[in-house]
């Protein structure tokens, strides 16, 4: 089989290429390094059956060959850097969209879309269920992702309705793990850098709001589940463990064994209050469940970035 991932070059696709590849694919990987970085490749990049072409997938791609899969990973995900590239986040999600589901439906391939929580927005929902619709800010700051994600969901369902291409749409909730960038802006990696580097821990607000956190192997496991199924409507995956935001910091102190400090600094606007998966569909659908704890997936994920600052790169 041959497999498209664009966003490889980022944190969850450098995972998907190395899944694929381990399960016997060739792996086509596109990426414009916008938020990706090229070391993110090095583990896999020399393996016989693996491609990359530098290209924005926002633009028309020709790709020559067959293709059996595509998944469509490429997008900002930090709420820093989907700030920092608002345009270029409309962009990705709709015409970035467009362009892989034509790539899909001309080699006619399996399709996955990478959605996220945030089509729930600021949820009056709770935990979300994918038949909750959301409550979304469209003209907020957080717009330009949320909506770029809700537009590819349903450009990805009306190429399903139209051209019978079959697709599979995944809802991904806080995802985490090795090859995250330390500089992103998202928690996990704000944190772990503050308290390895012996600064000030900067919770957002007071601290109230919660996350429910995901170890990537678990999720890139219900992800290649899910690409083998015939279901083309939404799918949560993401680790139903909920913890508010100022209990992380406490627990990453506590596992850093740092002496950081907790700061308190003002919560950005339509910061979600509350974020937790209902994952009984992908329970009952894919037989799947995450495995990793939070412990043991900060542990290996503290390792990576201890590495990452102690040798400077
Ligand atoms: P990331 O920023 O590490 O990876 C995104 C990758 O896409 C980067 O390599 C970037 O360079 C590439 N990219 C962006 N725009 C592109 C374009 N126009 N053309 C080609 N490449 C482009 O982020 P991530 O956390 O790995 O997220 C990957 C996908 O999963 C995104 O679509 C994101 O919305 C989705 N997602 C992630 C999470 C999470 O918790 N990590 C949660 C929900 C959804
Ligand atoms: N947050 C925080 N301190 C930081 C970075 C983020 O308190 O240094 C909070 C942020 O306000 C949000 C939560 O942590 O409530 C998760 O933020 P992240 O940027 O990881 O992604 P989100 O889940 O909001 O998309």
């Amino acid at each position: 089989m041959r497999t498209l991932i664009t966003g490889g070059a980022g944190f969850i696709g450098s995972h998907l290429c190395e899944r694929f590849l381990a399960e016997g694919h060739e792996v086509v990987c596109v990426d414009n390094f916008i938020t990706g970085s090229i070391p993110n490749l090095d583990p896999f990049r020399d393996h016989p059956r693996f491609k990359f072409i530098g290209h924005d997938i926002s633009n028309p791609l020709k790709i020559p060959g067959p293709i059996d899969n595509v998944l469509h990973f490429a997008s900002p995900a930090s709420p820093v850097d989907y700030l920092n590239y608002p345009i270029q986040t409309l962009k990705v999600g709709a015409m970035g969209t467009h362009v892989t589901l034509g790539i899909a439906k001309e080699k006619k391939a399996r399709y996955l879309l990478a959605s996220t929580s945030e089509c729930y927005g600021d949820p009056l929902e709770h935990p979300q269920r994918e038949e909750y619709w959301g409550n979304v800010n469209p003209i907020g700051v957080r717009g330009c992702y949320d909506e770029a994600k809700r537009f590819a969901e349903a450009m990805t369902m009306a190429y399903h309705r139209t051209h019978g291409v079959n697709t599979h749409i995944v809802r991904i909730f806080n995802t985490y793990g090795e090859r995250m960038r330390l500089d992103d802006g998202r928690v996990l990696p704000n944190f772990m850098g503050q308290a390895l580097r012996g600064e000030p821990l900067t919770v957002y607000g007071d601290g109230s709001q919660t996350r429910s956190f995901c170890y990537v192997s678990d999720l890139v496991e219900g992800i290649f589940r899910l690409l083998f199924t015939d279901y083309h409507l939404p799918v949560n995956l993401g680790n139903p463990a909920e913890i508010t935001i100022l209990q992380f910091a406490e627990e990453i102190l506590r596992l850093s064994g740092s002496k950081s400090r907790i700061e308190f600094r003002p919560l950005p606007a339509d910061d979600p209050k509350v974020r937790q998966p209902d994952i009984t569909r992908a329970r009952t659908l894919l037989n799947w469940e995450p495995r990793v704890g939070r412990e043991e997936g900060l542990k290996r994920t503290m390792a990576y970035f201890r590495n990452k600052i102690s040798s400077g790169s």
